[in-house]
């Protein structure tokens, strides 16, 4: 094969790739011991020579295929792990053929536009601010850490500080506050920004995980409150307006982690969640858990622009001036791949109605998950909002005997958690995959295991 001829490649890609998709939903979700062991062919010194491009790409499909998780089929229910959309996965394949760099403006008119358009529309799916500035970035960790890089040079510059000039140290202190159930990746971003990961201010969840308003402390001008729309075990959403309202009384900033629950925004039915939401200072979300747009993409939003590009823009005297967005005056990175064009792609094939409906369908098949434990008498321990399902089987080591039998059984596979005293199984509807029929088998999987328990 000529190793210079794209055709031949993209062709025998498409026709791997096809069969691989073929053939997901006969193949258990978790793969095989053996499979994983396989992994090793790809190993060894690195090769003196190289290899027939064929070559590569039939070992990477021989070892590599088996030993992948079925995240793009229906009854992958760990963790909160989107599937990808066809027309997604499409896009993605054209934008690697473009090869694009999607850092300025004049590297990609077509990455820059494609990404500018994709979050506006974003914007007004999710109802912020029209006058907000958007970045896309690799998940909802860069997210959060955006919108926090924002309110952390905010906060300071009203108390004349420029932090991205002289740092932190000798900085007026903040003060972060957060629910007690915050996400674990927020409070790494925290760290990461300097604010510390243990100087947050914990306010008390209720029993579902909700932040309780009346419980948050006495807050300042110089104070991030981050609220939560899906919390990673329950589903459930802090409430927006409370705490906007309570923040802003005190010229606090406020910033939402809603990796995947800000797309509750998006469905007529579940936007009662999100109420309140757009009084926020600052958003983060995921596109490739919600939305399905793939592996990996994630944005924020900030309600002052100038708040982000000042903690994003670092001048360069090669960056000349230009009337055009740049993406990387918004983003923590520089280069990066041109991942607003799945983006685009997603949004454009889905519409308001598609986005809505898809939402809507991972609720349902979660709530047909739930109902159908609970008619089989297992303990369902939180409210089904959402997509998340927490299921109690009895004592830990019970619970624990179950999520192993279920996770080697292949036909789906959900993780484990702890919620307030209880182990349980943690199941998230996630993917535009799932069917009834996926959520019946897995059900019927789940009860067996714990019948065998
Ligand atoms: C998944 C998740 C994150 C982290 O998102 P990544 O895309 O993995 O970086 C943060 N917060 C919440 C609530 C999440 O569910």
């Amino acid at each position: 094969m000529d190793p210079h001829d794209h055709r031949p490649l993209l062709s025998e890609v498409t026709e791997r790739a096809l069969a691989y998709l073929d053939g997901l939903d006969r193949r258990p979700v978790f793969p095989p011991a053996g499979a994983i062991a396989g992994l090793a062919a790809l190993g060894g010194p690195l090769p003196e020579h190289g290899s027939d491009p064929a070559d590569v790409l039939a070992q990477l499909d021989r070892a590599g295929s088996p030993a992948t998780v079925a995240l793009a089929g229906g009854r992958y229910f760990g963790f909160v792990n989107g599937g990808v959309l066809p027309v997604a996965l499409a896009a993605n394949w054209l934008a690697s053929a473009w090869g694009q760099n999607a850092a300025l403006w004049v590297m990609s008119p077509a990455a820059a536009e494609l990404e500018r358009i994709a979050l506006d529309w974003l914007a007004e799916l999710f109802g912020l601010p029209r006058e907000c500035a958007g970045a896309v970035v690799t998940g909802a960790t860069m997210a959060n850490f955006t919108g926090l890089a924002a309110a952390r040079h905010t906060l300071l510059e009203r108390e004349s500080w420029d932090v991205e000039r002289q740092g932190l140290f000798g900085a007026p202190p903040i003060e972060v506050v957060v629910g007690d159930e915050a996400h674990a990746s927020l409070l790494k971003t925290l760290g990461m920004l300097g604010l510390g990961r243990d100087r947050v201010v914990r306010v008390p969840a209720d029993g579902q995980g909700r932040l309780v308003a009346k419980d948050i402390p006495r807050l300042g001008p110089r104070t991030i409150l981050c609220l939560q729309a899906g919390n990673v075990n329950t589903g459930a959403f802090d409430p927006f307006e409370e705490a906007c309202g309570i923040a802003h009384e005190a010229g606090a900033w406020v910033h939402v982690d809603g990796a995947f629950g800000l797309w509750a925004a998006a469905s007529a039915t579940r936007s009662s969640l999100t109420a309140g939401l757009a009084l926020a200072d600052s958003w983060a979300t995921d596109a490739h858990k919600t939305l399905n747009s793939g592996y990996d993409c994630g944005i924020a939003f900030v309600r002052q622009p100038s708040a982000v590009s000042a903690a994003m823009n670092v001048p360069a005297p090669y960056l000349l001036g230009s009337e055009h967005r740049q993406p990387m005056h918004f983003t923590p990175e520089s280069s990066r791949r041109a991942r607003g064009v799945e983006l685009w792609a997603a949004l454009k094939y889905l519409g308001r109605a598609g986005a809505a409906k898809m939402v809507e369908r991972m609720c349902v098949n979660a709530t047909r998950l739930a109902d159908g434990l609970r008619r089989a008498g297992q303990n369902v321990l939180n409210e089904v909002v959402f997509n998340q399902v927490l299921v109690s089987f009895g004592d830990a080591e019970r619970t624990r005997r179950i999520i192993e039998t279920i996770q080697q059984d292949g036909t789906c596979w959900c993780g484990g958690t702890e919620w307030h005293g209880h182990s349980a199984m943690r199941i998230s509807i996630s993917s535009w995959a799932t069917t009834h029929d996926d959520i019946d088998r897995s059900l019927g999987a789940i009860l067996r295991a714990a019948a065998e328990a």
